[in-house]
């Protein structure tokens, strides 16, 4: 599995506007809540919640990581990001950067 941590910097080449999007409308502004992470700690989702609430989806199986998100930066294009998914991203490093494994933030796998 790709480290988050890892993930997050192969992101940060390509989309550091976004990343920062991400950081400071999302993360932030506590735009996510209903954090669930899989039981081997690679598919991490929330509900991100502003004018409208998306379901956003961060899989990290993968050499690149995975997005989904439904709102209208994210439908459509499975190889785009929006500042949801970063913000999840950034969310996920900190968790494990302050060692947790984010279980007590909502439903675990
Ligand atoms: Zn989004």
């Amino acid at each position: 599995m790709l480290q988050f941590r890892e993930a997050a910097e192969r992101i940060a080449e390509d989309w550091r506007p976004v990343l920062r999007r991400g950081e400071a409308e999302v993360l932030k502004q506590n735009r996510l809540r209903d954090f669930s992470v899989s039981s081997d700690g690679a598919v991490v989702m929330a509900v991100a919640s502003g004018s409208q609430s998306y379901t956003v989806q961060l899989d990290l199986h993968n050499q690149l990581p995975t997005c989904n998100c439904n709102c209208p930066s994210g439908r459509g294009h499975p190889d785009r990001v929006c500042k949801h998914s970063l913000g999840l991203l950034l969310w996920r490093c900190e968790q494990l950067s302050l060692g947790s494994d984010g279980s007590d933030q909502g439903m675990q796998g």
